[in-house]
């Protein structure tokens, strides 16, 4: 069996990276196209080294443009591969362009795709991921899911009555979390060289455009976490998206600001913070693996069930909000959690379910 992959950015690559390892259990061929969609620092060739991530059979280098620009070349480049390759199934992961690209081109040409991630939603549809995990999944042959409100999702827009069929392995980003944990001790340097102690900081992060492109609330975020700041140190990985909304506006940031970090950084920050504040979807995630609290600086959330766990606190991007939550975060007990995202082997359920098609 062939199948052709479909990336573009960091999380992708993490999580194709785990499923990668399992397709190849199942003696898949797997070809990998790399839209180019994220320049990223920190996705260097270190980066594809340190992750075990197989390198792109094809890299489509097409970034910096406006959506319609950049899906619509994207389209044209994947079509063109797909052409030549013929796989027997098109793999895409998430919610962004090169997702809705690589799904189109193979529908277009009557490839069936498969989709990971399935089902989420923020129901805002001015998000450009809603749009394209909406799209991308009626366009897909077989949906993986990787939480109980993804499937409830797609059944209230009638999936079942569609040609696809609906499958629930957990979530990959779980199994990359569970793998990549292994070799925080010898891959990371964070905590060493920030001198951080276990317990003493919070790890925050925010990048989303509803954030950065919105001057209130952007000004809103750095007036909290400064003022977090004067309770216990704040470490700032800081996109460069955000970094140049900051200067132009010249805000002050009182925390301690460290550029966007490698995944094991990520995880070693994650393993000894004391809390998380984010607007990431993957990190929400992650800091319920590494059993820890979450504000989440956002108005909504694809990943509900951790509000209604109470480990994650949804409070946009409001100062009193914000500040509230970190207390009640700061005070609580992060008790024993029920296995919201599976038990980690997604990866192998869904490479088990395309090697049966
Ligand atoms: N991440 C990372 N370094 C950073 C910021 C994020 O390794 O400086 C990882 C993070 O741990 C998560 C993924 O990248 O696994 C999520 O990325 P991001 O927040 O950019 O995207 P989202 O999940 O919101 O799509």
């Amino acid at each position: 069996m062939k199948i052709i992959t479909v990336l573009g950015a960091r999380p992708q690559f993490i999580k194709a990276a785990t499923v990668s390892r399992a397709l190849k259990k199942q003696t898949i061929n797997e070809i990998i196209i790399h839209t180019g969609q994220h320049f990223d620092a920190n996705m260097s060739q270190v980066f594809f080294d340190e992750m075990e991530i197989p390198q792109p059979n094809y890299n489509l280098e097409i970034s910096g443009l406006n959506h319609g620009a950049m899906t619509g070349r994207m389209l044209e480049k994947i079509e063109d591969v797909l052409v030549k390759e013929k796989p027997d199934y098109v793999l895409v992961y998430g919610d962004t362009n090169s997702t809705l690209a690589g799904a189109l081109a193979a529908a277009k040409l009557h490839i069936p795709v498969a989709h990971v991630e399935a089902g989420l939603r923020s129901f805002e549809m001015k998000m450009p991921e809603e749009i394209n995990r909406i799209l991308t999944d009626r366009i897909s042959s077989i949906l993986f899911c990787p939480t109980e409100t993804a499937i409830k999702n797609l059944e209230a827009e009638g999936f079942r009555n569609f040609n696809c069929q609906i499958e629930q392995p957990g979530d990959v980003m779980y199994d990359a979390v569970l793998h990549y944990k292994e070799k925080i001790e010898t891959k990371a340097t964070v905590i060493k060289s920030q001198a951080l102690r276990n317990g003493s900081f919070v790890l925050a992060t925010f990048h989303r455009a509803e954030n950065t492109n919105d001057e209130k609330r952007l000004r809103e975020i750095c007036r909290a976490i400064n003022e977090i700041n004067s309770h216990i140190k704040v470490i700032l990985p800081l996109h460069p998206r955000t970094k140049a909304f900051i200067e132009s506006l010249q805000i002050k940031l009182e925390v301690t600001v460290i550029p966007p970090v490698g995944y094991f950084d990520m995880l070693a920050l994650l393993e000894n913070c004391k809390l998380v504040l984010t607007d990431s979807g993957g990190l929400q995630k992650e800091a319920y693996f590494f059993s820890k609290f979450c504000v989440t600086l956002r108005d909504q959330t694809e990943w509900i069930e951790l509000v209604e766990t109470g480990t994650n606190q949804l409070v946009g991007a409001n100062f009193s909000k914000i500040l509230n939550a970190f207390k009640v975060a700061s005070s609580a007990v992060f008790a024993t959690q029920p296995f919201l995202y599976g038990n980690g082997t997604a990866s192998e359920l869904i490479a088990k379910s395309l090697v049966k098609l």
